[in-house]
């Protein structure tokens, strides 16, 4: 079969916290053999269970620093002020070049960065909660029954979703086979962009007739 050069996707997703992106992004690995996460830098300490180079790369902040210094990074960010992340440039742009697509879960100052880092390879997808109470339910069960906290992470959750209209897609996780569905719709017709088709004008011309 002949098949048309093409240039990798940048797939980012970003939601706010609850809403679902951790399992939609395993999922849509779980299925999408030409796709591969981009795994971040960042300053914050493993959570239990998570595994360097697998999660993130965990790293001080002097070794942070020195790649920020030595423009390693296509984007970073200091998210709610406490730690730095980055996504490490080198793996995505060989992996663009080669036309296998990257998945992103980074914040929205990551998707806007990275839209201006990467012209024309970024496809942002915001994904939202079927409704504020469902994430609140969510939450409950990661955060405990603290109501301070409950309420700190809802504020943080409510200012993410302030910037949904930034992005190229809005999917909502109610059901999630469908939200999933959705995902990969987005991506299999951002493979076939005319632009992102490197190899198009020489197919055409060796069509014949
Ligand atoms: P967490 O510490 O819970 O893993 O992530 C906190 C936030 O940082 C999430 O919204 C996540 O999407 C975002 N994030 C993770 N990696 C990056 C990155 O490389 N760049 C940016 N800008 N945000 C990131």
């Amino acid at each position: 079969m002949t098949s048309v050069a093409r240039r990798g996707v940048c797939l980012v997703l970003a939601a706010p916290s609850g809403a679902g992106k951790s399992s939609l992004t395993r999922a849509l690995l779980a299925t999408e053999a030409e796709l591969s996460l981009s795994i971040s830098v960042t300053t914050r300490p493993p959570r239990p269970g998570e595994v360097d180079g697998a999660h993130y790369h965990f790293r001080d902040q002097a070794a942070f620093d020195a790649m920020v210094a030595a423009g390693g990074f296509l984007e970073w960010a200091r998210v709610l002020g406490r730690h730095s992340y980055g996504t490490p440039r080198t793996a995505v742009e060989a992996a663009l070049a080669a036309g296998r697509d990257v998945v992103f879960d980074i914040d929205w100052q990551g998707h806007r960065n990275l839209r201006t880092a990467l012209p024309g390879d970024v496809v942002g997808v915001f994904v939202l909660p079927p409704s504020l109470g469902a994430l609140e339910s969510r939450l409950h069960s990661r955060a405990g029954e603290d109501p301070a906290e409950i309420a700190r992470r809802m504020g943080l959750a409510r200012e993410e979703i302030s910037h949904w209209a930034e992005f190229d897609h809005v999917v909502v996780n109610d059901v999630f086979e469908d939200a999933v569905a959705e995902l990969r719709a987005i991506l299999h017709a951002a493979r076939s962009a005319t632009a992102r088709q490197i190899g198009l004008a020489g197919f055409v011309g060796g069509l014949g007739g």
